[in-house]
């Protein structure tokens, strides 16, 4: 009779697990509704864009792949390359990026040594794979 009643249980909270588990996706179907209802405007995406950005840029930072050479990292590389070697590449003479090229002529340049009269740049793309 024990055995019953814990076969039983067992039984309820079979259904109950198995029942759960319908409802789950049922939320998710309300979100995406409710975000048609509401849909993000430009600037919305933006802020989004932009707190994803600011995000990724510190975690490249944390792995070693942001090395930028103006006050506040530069945006252009981290979209255009995932990675930023700006600082590195005007210790070499070489070109930076667009954007800390404006930085540098700004007077937002952060390395030391260096004047804002020999900071170069491209407008070529990608120029080092040709
Ligand atoms: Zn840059």
């Amino acid at each position: 009779m024990k055995h019953f009643v814990i076969v039983l249980a067992v039984g309820i909270l079979l259904v109950f697990g198995c029942r759960k588990e319908e409802p789950k996706t049922l939320p998710e179907k309300h979100e995406a509704i409710a975000q048609k209802e509401e849909p993000k405007t430009g600037a919305m995406l933006i802020a989004e864009g932009k707190e994803k950005l600011t995000e990724a840029k510190k975690k490249l930072a944390q792995e070693d792949k942001y090395d930028c050479c103006i006050e506040d990292d530069c945006d252009y590389c981290a979209l255009h390359e995932g990675s930023c070697s700006c600082a590195s590449d005007l210790k070499k003479g070489d070109h930076v990026c667009l954007e800390c090229y404006a930085g540098w002529q700004q007077g937002k340049g952060d390395v030391p040594n260096i004047k804002k009269e020999n900071v170069t740049t491209s407008l070529l793309k990608h120029e080092h794979h040709h």
